[in-house]
């Protein structure tokens, strides 16, 4: 291992970290230093390379990378498990930081998102994570954003000290059901994972009171918290997936979770299903995500767009649409008089849409003429709407009015 050069060891360690979905950064502002000075190197804003995108559509360039490929552990989906025959690599601490700040300075990148496999012990590792993440902030002064991603069993000290320094940390639940984390990682413990993240959640809440009290108060992972889930590598459906994904949100206050279909690795284990999942699910699972976290919809409202044999959101359209199409019943809505979360459940409406149709109806009444210059898709929105010179003669039974919208898009255009 000590004998690739640092071209080399990126080359396999930015490989190996392709498999890790967790790094859209979001929403966080440029440091300033522990003095209060301004200036420093790196920025959290602003365009380049993309590696990640932001939810609120910015994209942020981002070294990401592994500190090592080889681990103790051997959880059956990872191609750096123990068990596996790959070329192993590792960087040292100095390595990775020479390389974000020689990367930033070509103007590469605007941060870094660091993983690991986990090597001695889950201490060790985090401790040369952290010593990354240090040694940016206080050598090189250096304000970009920083992900790092942390292990469940390291010792509390060393995640409150990476929350000092990074300004996203996330953990992976890996599989959404204890039982399929028990099958395909059984050195992970699902309790340790959620306590983690509980830890994480309370050091962010303190730390975020202490700054409301004063000023110079350190911050601690202002860009939160993330995790990942793994789709179609155990027998999990979306149902269970989504319910999931909304009790992380709850009880951990996630900015995001991620779900990364799984892929099939070179020497996979005999545990592990032969295909990839359609990577059309995964796309989905991110729709009804967005639908959670956005348009006010319950896992419960979700689970009704489900199929009700496999529980999976169908793959044919968006579960925006599913759900209004199970719903028929509340549909045509009046653009004039429905009150915005009502509005939010029109497949075709997004966010901005409904918030220019409220602020327009103030002024005067609605045409579907009006409704239209908001959204691309009038053609599929006209039979949930009402508008004052327009409504829709009758809504068909789902089968008819889903093949009367057409084609449906893969992309998230119906909601807009
Ligand atoms: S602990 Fe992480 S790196 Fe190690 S085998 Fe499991 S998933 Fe892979």
């Amino acid at each position: 291992m000590s004998a690739l050069s640092v071209t080399e060891k990126l080359e396999i360690l930015a490989d190996a970290a392709k498999y890790d979905a967790s790094c859209a950064s979001s929403g966080t502002k440029k440091r300033d230093s522990a003095t209060g000075r301004k200036g420093g190197l790196g920025s959290t804003e602003g365009m380049g390379i993309c590696h990640a995108y932001a939810p609120d559509g910015r994209c942020i360039s981002l070294l990401k990378i592994l500190l090592t490929n080889s681990c103790i552990f051997d959880c059956h989906y990872c191609i750096n498990r123990r068990s596996s025959d790959v070329r192993r690599a590792r960087f040292t601490v100095k390595e990775v930081v020479d390389l974000t700040i020689s990367f930033y300075r070509r103007n590469y990148i605007e941060g870094l998102f660091l993983s690991s496999g986990i090597i001695r012990s889950s201490d060790y590792t985090m401790e040369q994570m952290v010593g990354v993440a240090r040694s940016l902030r206080d050598d090189h002064d250096f304000r970009g954003y920083i992900h790092l991603k942390t292990i469940p069993d390291a010792d509390p000290e060393l995640t409150h000290q990476a929350g000092l320094y990074a300004d996203r940390l996330s953990i992976n639940v890996e599989l959404p059901t204890t039982q399929g984390l028990q099958q395909l990682a059984p050195e992970k413990d699902a309790r340790r994972i959620e306590g983690a993240m509980a830890g994480m959640r309370s050091a962010m809440e303190d730390m975020g009171e202490a700054r409301r009290k004063y000023r110079h108060a350190p911050r601690f992972a202002p860009a939160g918290q993330s995790t990942q889930m793994i789709v179609g590598a155990d027998g999990a459906d979306d149902r269970a997936i989504i319910r999931r994904a909304r009790s992380l949100y709850d009880r951990h206050a996630l900015r995001r979770v991620y779900y990364s279909a799984f892929s099939p690795i070179p020497s996979p284990s005999s545990v592990l299903p032969l295909k990839r999942p359609p990577l059309l699910r995964e796309h989905r699972l991110y729709q009804s995500d967005w639908m959670m976290r956005f348009y006010g919809y319950s896992a419960d409202d979700l689970d009704a767009a489900t199929d009700p044999e496999s529980g999976c959101l169908p793959l044919d359209i968006d579960p925006k649409l599913a759900w209004a199409l199970r719903h028929r019943g509340i549909f045509p809505v009046d653009v004039n008089q429905a009150p915005r979360e009502m509005l939010l459940r029109v497949p075709g409406l997004g966010v901005k849409a409904v918030d220019r149709i409220l602020m327009s109806r103030r002024h005067r009444r609605l045409r579907l003429d009006d409704v239209a210059r908001l959204t691309s898709s009038i053609v599929k929105l006209r039979p949930f709407l009402v508008a004052c010179d327009w409504q829709p003669v009758h809504l068909a039974d789902s089968a008819d009015l889903k093949s009367s919208l057409g084609p449906m898009p893969a992309q998230l255009e119906l909601f807009a």
